[in-house]
């Protein structure tokens, strides 16, 4: 039996199997990038449920998620008037995002991602990967994803030596303060300031901040 969905002559034809295809899913919302090189475009967040770490400054509680289908994540994604995908986390790259790929890349969207970098992420999947290594604290964390758009690096202090040479597989560099929703507004303010002066010393490396939470927007 073909499991291709749609009648015949359509353009595009969904494979079943892609859209019962199920993903643990915190939440799915529309807003505008606010860090990193694409900091400014609106895009559609989709946050996978589950991280295989636990930073101390995580803002995400990626431990409550609900079972969606990939036919539910598409059906929300639509209602929005917007190409642009991130997939973001928890850590995406602990699903099989092939299913949603074919779905989205058949209907013309650019697919994003922010991952960790302890999983490969194959050629094809997506069109921007944003990694952010955490191995300034988890040193055994090794990052499997060395090639990418933009490398993006929450700075608690760690020599910047440590990225010498995972730097060269990736197109922009960003320095982002650790921006701890726990901590004070000026013990934020000293991680900001700290980071800033850590650019200024470093040029070969961009300041990232996380605009949307000065907005106060998701
Ligand atoms: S890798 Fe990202 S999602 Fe996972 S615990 Fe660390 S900050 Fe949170």
């Amino acid at each position: 039996m073909d499991e291709r969905c749609g009648r015949a002559g359509d353009e595009p034809t969904d494979l079943a199997s892609d859209l019962a295809t199920e993903y643990n899913i915190v939440e799915i919302f529309h807003s505008v990038q606010g860090e990193g090189f694409r900091a400014g475009i609106p895009h559609v967040f989709v946050r996978f449920g589950r991280c295989n770490l636990r930073c101390e400054w995580c803002d995400t509680d990626f431990d409550t998620y609900e079972v969606m289908t990939a036919l539910d994540i598409l059906a929300q994604v639509l209602e929005y008037p917007c190409k642009n995908i991130v997939f973001t986390g928890g850590e995406p790259m602990l699903n099989d995002l092939w299913p949603l790929s074919r779905l989205f890349h058949r209907r013309g969207y650019h697919l994003s991602i922010e991952s960790n970098g302890t999983v490969e992420i194959p050629e094809g999947l997506l069109d921007w990967i944003c990694i952010s290594p955490k191995d300034q604290m988890y040193p055994n964390a090794h990052i499997k994803q060395r090639v990418g758009d933009e490398l993006k690096c929450v700075y608690v202090g760690q020599p910047l030596s440590m990225y010498d040479d995972l730097r060269s597989g990736f197109n922009h560099h960003y320095l982002q303060p650790c921006y701890d929703e726990k901590a004070s507004v000026e013990e934020n303010g000293r991680s900001f300031a700290i980071t800033e002066a850590v650019v200024k010393e470093h040029d070969d490396w961009r300041l990232s901040l996380q605009t949307h939470k000065w907005m106060g927007i998701l």
